[in-house]
């Protein structure tokens, strides 16, 4: 009886770290994107499976998968949906609540990083911008000149506009911090992602305090049938009652 945890999220630690108390057999998968990335308990495996097929060969090995990536890394997620099918193992979904439950008037949605950066660009001259690394560069030709403040675990490989400030830092996050940041930065714009749950919320709680604008990434649409779960608790009860 062995458990897969696709992860690199707080949740897949936390997941790996009850279920290995329990006895259970815990493998967790992280993609290698950072080079010193927060280690999970138990057994680590790291870099990608080469597609559907190389996951679905891997997950033969297993009693149940885990899928507690991301909320937008959508295709690790299409692709352990089709190689469980395929293997038929057992998959669920462990996707921490989104915020848009506690959306405010001061939040723009947009679908793309793209609409996110020409949204930016009409409300702000010195947005803050957390998206994450991987999508950095599509809010350059909207930004480019903009003076952003970049903020990321890991710096990007290709070089940043001469008006960006770089910063690298890993959460989670205090509202004190985070409102000292956006006053050293007169930060007039916030940009980030529909990331949820609580470790990044601090930012914006800031932005509502200060009166700062947000414009907020939707998530990317997820396969339809897959059972999902929303806390680390629900996670490791589908796991007990499935290996
Ligand atoms: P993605 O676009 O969905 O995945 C791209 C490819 O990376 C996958 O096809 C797979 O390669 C490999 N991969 C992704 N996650 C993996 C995992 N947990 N274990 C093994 N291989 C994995 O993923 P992403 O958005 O780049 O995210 C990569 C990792 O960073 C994930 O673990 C995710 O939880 C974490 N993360 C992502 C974000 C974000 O904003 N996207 C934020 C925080 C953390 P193969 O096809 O070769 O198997």
């Amino acid at each position: 009886m062995r458990v897969l945890i696709l992860g690199g999220t707080a949740e897949a630690r936390a997941l790996a770290e009850l279920l290995t108390a329990d006895g259970i057999d815990v493998m967790s998968s992280l993609a290698g994107r950072v080079s010193d990335p927060r280690l999970p308990v138990g057994e680590v495996r790291i870099g990608g499976f080469g597609g559907v097929d190389g996951l679905c060969a891997a997950v033969r090995d297993y009693t149940a998968v885990v899928d507690a990536t991301h909320p937008f890394a959508k295709h690790i997620s299409a692709n352990a949906v089709a190689a469980c099918a395929e293997a038929d193992t057992p998959l669920v979904r462990l996707e921490r609540p989104g915020w848009a439950e506690r959306s405010q008037d001061s939040w723009h949605w947009v679908d793309t990083h793209e609409e996110a950066a020409a949204a930016a660009a009409r409300l702000g001259a010195r947005p803050l911008l957390t998206v994450g690394r991987q999508e950095m560069h599509r809010f350059v030709p909207d930004l480019g000149d903009h003076a952003v403040l970049a903020r990321v675990v890991q710096a990007p490989e290709s070089p940043l506009p001469a008006a960006w400030r770089l910063l690298t830092s890993r959460g989670p996050y205090e509202l004190a911090g985070e409102l000292a940041l956006m006053r050293e930065h007169a930060a007039d714009v916030l940009i980030t992602k529909d990331s949820g749950g609580e470790h990044t919320w601090p930012k914006m709680a800031a932005a509502a305090t200060l009166g700062i604008p947000v414009v907020l990434v939707r998530r990317p649409a997820r396969a339809p049938g897959v059972p999902t779960v929303h806390t680390v608790a629900e996670a490791a009860a589908w796991v007990r009652q499935t290996v």
